[in-house]
Order: C-alpha cells, then sequence, then structure tokens
C-alpha cells in the first residue's frame, strides 16, 4: 500500500456539527455558553461549521453528522434553513422548548393570532404573523434537549452518544423524584399546583426546588397521566387556569393529541 493512502486511513474524522438557530430568544445557546470549559472541551472534539455565537466564519455547506436546532421556525427563510439543515445532517436534535413544542411564542396560536399581535403593534397590516409551529412540523427529528432553557448538564450527558450516531433516550421519570432527591416538601401538600407528575424530569426540579410549581417546560412524559393531574389539581386551580398554564411552554396542544 501506498504511504500516503495508509495514513489517510488512519486519520480519524471529528464529528461535524452545526448550532442553528431559527426565531428564538437565544437562551438555549447562552445555556451552553453558561457550561463554560465543559463546553468548549466537548466543541474541541467536534469539527463546529456553525454556531453563530462564537464565530461568523461562512457556512460551506458541508454535510454535517449533528445538528441541533433552537427557536421556532417562523419565517420563510427559517422553513428554508431548516429544511436545508435536515438534508445535510445525519441527526437533528430539537435545542429547547420553542423547538420542540413551540415554547412561549405558541401563546399567540392559543390567543388568537390577530389579537395577540394587537397588543403589541397599532398597525398589523403587513406585519408577517404565521401561526406558530414545532420544527417537527417540517423535519423529522431525532432526538429533543427539553426545557426552557435547556438543562446544560444534560447537553453534556447525551452529546457523546449523539456524536457517535446513537439516538439516545431519556428516562421516563417525573419532576417529582429529582424533587424528592433534593429534600423539598411536595407543594401540593400546600395546595400550590404543580405539574411535577406528569412532566418529564432531568431538569433537577429547579422550579419545585425555589418553590414554584413546575409548568412543564420539558413536555409530558410518555407515560405522564394528564387526566389524573388535572383531577389532583381541581382542589388548588380551575379547570380555565389549567388548561392557561399549559399554554405557557406549548403543553396544550400535546395534551389536546394525548386524549383524543
Ligand atoms: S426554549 Fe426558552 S430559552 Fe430556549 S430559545 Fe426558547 S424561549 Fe429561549
Ligand atoms: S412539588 Fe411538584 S415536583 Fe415536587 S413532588 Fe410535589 S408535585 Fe412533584
Ligand atoms: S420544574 Fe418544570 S417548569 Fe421548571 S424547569 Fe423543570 S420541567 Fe421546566
Amino acid at each position: 500500500m501506498h504511504m500516503e493512502n495508509k495514513r489517510a486511513f488512519t486519520i480519524k474524522t471529528k464529528p461535524r456539527i452545526a448550532i442553528v438557530s431559527l426565531t428564538s430568544c437565544e437562551g438555549c445557546q447562552f445555556a451552553l455558553l453558561d457550561l463554560g470549559k465543559k463546553f468548549f472541551d466537548l466543541i474541541n472534539q467536534v469539527e463546529m461549521l456553525d454556531f453563530r455565537l462564537i464565530e461568523d466564519e461562512e457556512d460551506l455547506g458541508l454535510k454535517l453528522d449533528l445538528v441541533l436546532v433552537e427557536g421556532n421556525p417562523v419565517t420563510k427563510e427559517n422553513v428554508k434553513l431548516l429544511k436545508i439543515v435536515r438534508k445535510r445532517s445525519k441527526i437533528l436534535a430539537a435545542l429547547g422548548n420553542c423547538a420542540a413544542m413551540g415554547g412561549v411564542p405558541e401563546i399567540k396560536n392559543y390567543k388568537g393570532i390577530e389579537n395577540t399581535v394587537k397588543h403589541v403593534y397599532k398597525y398589523v397590516q403587513g406585519i408577517n404573523n404565521p401561526e406558530i409551529k414545532e420544527i417537527d412540523n417540517f423535519v423529522k427529528v431525532d432526538f429533543v434537549f427539553p426545557g426552557c432553557p435547556i438543562t446544560g448538564e444534560e447537553f453534556l450527558k447525551y452529546m457523546p452518544e449523539l456524536l457517535a450516531g446513537r439516538i439516545p433516550q431519556i428516562p421516563d421519570t417525573p419532576v417529582c423524584v429529582e424533587c424528592k432527591a433534593a429534600g423539598n416538601r411536595c407543594l401540593l401538600l400546600d395546595k400550590k399546583p404543580c405539574f411535577g407528575p406528569m412532566i418529564l424530569g432531568g431538569c433537577q426540579a429547579v422550579c419545585p426546588s425555589a418553590r414554584m410549581g413546575c409548568q412543564g417546560c420539558r413536555g409530558l412524559r410518555p407515560k405522564g397521566n394528564v387526566q389524573a393531574m388535572q383531577q389532583a389539581l381541581k382542589t388548588m386551580i380551575t379547570d380555565e387556569e389549567f388548561e392557561n398554564t399549559t399554554e405557557i411552554y406549548g403543553l396544550r396542544d400535546d395534551i389536546e393529541a394525548r386524549k383524543k
């Protein structure tokens, strides 16, 4: 074998990844930067082709092993970009609640998109005001990093599997497990509403640990029992208040789909 060819076979290439932001507050990307050295140690193991918060090099459109998508596909440009990165990448992962569930912007859908925009703009003619849709309405999503924002430590936990070309499985355990492990007194005992039992754990129960009820930013557990949850909260909040709370992080349409 020719020496140069032999060398070519022994060079281990780094996985190529991109972090792409659609319409968003960029909070999930900042959660990555907030990891500091741990994040930069991780990205030293990859070839980062696009991450606008840390570089402005031109993306040449090469094939990707993994793309992480933050935010909502709101504009035509967002939708086009989303479809392009899907075609380019072996694995596409949603980065956060907006991409996965519509997030806070989805409140607009529930309140009537025309009415909502009138709260912001006096003259609404000519304003592009589409319905908010999760990215899986446009492309196949292989994995979701849940939360608003995502949990940095969870990102570090599952990235090695994704970089190895495997799709991780987040355990179906409720927020309550981490809440109990933190030694918290259950808010429900004090008649304070909390969605913890039906919501996917992994956030270290940050809200109940601060004595705030979980509002479900990580989404429903696969086995989460919505009807039992609503029944349990009936002595604390009305059905309307329950529904309004499910609108904060885009849970409402997932709950409606679950009930069908
Ligand atoms: S999920 Fe939350 S933090 Fe992440 S982009 Fe959306 S609003 Fe921002
Ligand atoms: S406070 Fe909420 S998350 Fe914690 S145990 Fe009670 S219901 Fe579960
Ligand atoms: S406790 Fe609930 S609302 Fe708070 S971060 Fe966790 S999943 Fe999201």
